[in-house]
């Protein structure tokens, strides 16, 4: 028990420090971190039994212990961002905290005070529980976690319900004997397991965050240079396993300067978002947008043939001249369109050939596409042969 106390003091502060370095991203590691300091007072007050009054010893021990785990509920509710239900939190320890101090002070029941401690326990380990099934992530991280939670709220509940039944004596833990001490050793382990179950999930969306983060323009949300590079070579692997034709769109705003002049950058940011959405409404889920620095955007369709993505190209375009509705000042784009020769070819040659029909549509006079002179060949046969093999 010692050992635990310890154990869950040096979580708490492990936990505390991962709260102060991701207190914006992943929420409530704090909870925790202050719930598992209780849980070492609680310790405390339960050990001074023999020393100190039952009205502050035990009750308090009991008391803390409640007002512990329910941060661990509170916390685990600003994790899966519901909640957190502080009513239910007060309620919850009200109730076993007047209960308690009735079966302790006022008319002495062992049995009684150990099952409203434990169905006051119960509601925060079962809730807890529903929300990892509930709003968890598929991931091994939320099925130990969910898993760890449910078999706790069984063995407390288990544990109150033979508190009724069976009487006091059976669920006596100062008592010495081989039931308590295996109870009393599991509930210790399980107080640690559960920090780490929680330091797992945690840990699990941090490295979701930071995955996102270094593969995501945080202006426009849509894939970077870096995210769309592994885009590129998973549907490049297709490509070589399928076939299947590849064809990539070089996007840039025309004038943006001036947009920025007149309207000022923050401006500029909110028509670079809303033209990150357009485009990204214009594709099919299985097509992809990135922004390539300053107002520069990329489109990768894997199985679209260039001809079916002129088609795409003049949505966009189209979309844009339509009155946004946002007072944003309008804006138009020059579209370069290239599709990927052979197996042979790499990102940066495919994307130079869009990027060579992109400064064909600005020269050519703005707002308009042009295709590379290799996917012009392959538009005129594919029209020629009347085949279509893009969607
Ligand atoms: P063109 O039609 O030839 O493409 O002209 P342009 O003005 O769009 O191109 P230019 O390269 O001259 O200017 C691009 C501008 O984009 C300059 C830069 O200030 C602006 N820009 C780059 N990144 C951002 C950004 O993140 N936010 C804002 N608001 N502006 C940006
Ligand atoms: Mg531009
Ligand atoms: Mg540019």
């Amino acid at each position: 028990m010692l050992m635990t106390t310890l154990m869950c003091g040096a979580m708490s502060i492990v936990m505390f420090s991962v709260y102060r370095s991701f207190r914006r991203e992943v929420h409530g590691l704090g909870h925790w971190s202050a719930g598992l300091l209780l849980l070492v007072l609680a310790s405390f007050l339960f050990n001074m039994r023999d020393s100190w009054p039952d009205a502050v010893a035990l009750l308090g021990a009991n008391t803390v212990l409640m007002l512990g785990i329910g941060l661990s509920m509170l916390g685990t509710e600003k994790f899966y961002g519901q909640g957190p239900s502080l009513r239910c939190y007060a309620l919850a320890c009200g109730l076993g905290v007047a209960g308690i101090a009735w079966w302790l002070l006022v008319t002495p029941d062992f049995s009684r005070r150990v099952a409203v401690f434990s169905f006051i326990v119960f509601f925060f380990y079962a809730r807890q529980a529903q929300l990892v099934f509930a709003h968890g992530e598929r991931h091994f991280s939320s099925f130990f976690f969910g898993a760890l939670m449910l078999l706790q709220a069984c063995v407390v509940l288990l544990r109150g319900g033979m508190a009724l039944w069976h009487g006091g004596a059976s669920v006596d833990l100062t008592v010495a004997g081989t039931q308590a001490s295996i109870y009393l050793a599991v509930a210790n382990f399980m107080a640690l397991l559960l920090t780490v179950g929680f330091m797992t999930v945690a840990t699990r969306r941090l490295q979701t965050i930071l995955e996102r983060r270094s593969t995501h323009d945080p202006l426009t949300q849509v894939l970077n240079r870096r995210g769309f590079g592994d885009v590129y070579e998973r549907e490049k692997a297709n490509l070589r396993r399928k076939g299947q034709p590849l064809t990539l769109l070089s996007i840039d705003l025309d004038f943006f300067k001036s947009i920025n002049d007149r309207y000022g950058h923050a401006m500029g940011d909110k028509v670079l978002a809303h033209v990150a959405r357009i485009i990204g409404g214009a594709l099919r889920d299985t097509d992809c947008v990135a922004r390539f620095g300053g107002e520069e955007f990329v489109v990768l369709m894997p199985d679209m043939a260039p001809h079916n993505a002129l088609g795409v190209a003049e949505r966009i375009r189209t979309l844009l001249h339509e009155p946004n509705g946002h007072g944003l000042p309008p804006c138009t784009v020059s579209i370069g369109v290239a599709c990927q020769a052979s197996v042979l070819e790499e990102l940066d040659q495919l994307l130079s050939r869009a990027d060579a029909a992109l400064y064909l549509a600005k020269e050519n006079g703005r707002d308009r596409i042009e295709c590379d002179v290799l996917s012009v060949t392959v538009v005129r046969t594919m029209s020629a042969a009347g085949s279509d093999t893009g969607r």
